[in-house]
């Protein structure tokens, strides 16, 4: 029997966008399993703690099925030998994101050659969109319904932020 094909998105996900989501469901299509992970950073300042942001994720992921949401801390590459995961889920947007996800790439195929990094474009609607963005949109007032779930929406006004 073929073996299952699972991938690891590891990721902030402070707050998860519909270009998380958009990416997520693309993996899902190509891979047996999908594992989005929100990685556990102390040295980043977030705004949504790691249990609301898996809540996030899971509200939004509900329909795919062979979707599975979790947290992890520790080094990316050790998590996904962990859970059985034979490749990294990344999002290639502009240029810029480039230069980190192919750094990341080759640091963790020396930590673990075993792990493959797979990289994603977004889909067209989602090529300018970041959580940092949403958050600063949010923090100005400005409405954000069009970047992410109505949930996360309604979890950004919870924070004041957000009309
Ligand atoms: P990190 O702090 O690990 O960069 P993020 O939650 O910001 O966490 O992003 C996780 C991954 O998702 C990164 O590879 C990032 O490039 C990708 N990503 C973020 N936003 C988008 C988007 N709108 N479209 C496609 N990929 C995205």
């Amino acid at each position: 029997m073929l073996k299952e094909r699972k991938a690891l998105y590891p990721g902030s996900f402070d707050p998860p966008t519909l270009g998380h989501l958009d990416l997520i469901e693309r993996a899902a299509k190509i891979f047996d399993q999908v594992v989005v992970a929100v990685a556990r950073n102390d040295a980043k300042v977030s705004l949504f703690s790691i249990e609301e942001r898996v809540e996030m994720l899971i509200e939004g992921t509900g329909h795919l099925e062979n979707v599975s949401i979790t947290s992890f801390e520790g080094l990316t590459v050790d998590f996904a030998r962990d859970i059985g995961a034979m490749a990294l889920i990344r999002g290639l947007r502009v240029l810029s994101d480039f230069e980190f996800e192919l750094s990341m790439a080759i640091n963790n195929q020396k930590l673990n050659p075993e792990v493959d990094t797979v990289c994603l474009m977004p889909s067209e609607p989602y090529l300018f969109l970041s959580s940092r963005q949403v958050k600063e949109i949010a923090a100005l007032g400005g409405k954000v319904g069009h970047y992410v779930t109505p949930q996360v929406e309604a979890r950004l006004r919870a924070k004041k932020l957000g009309k």
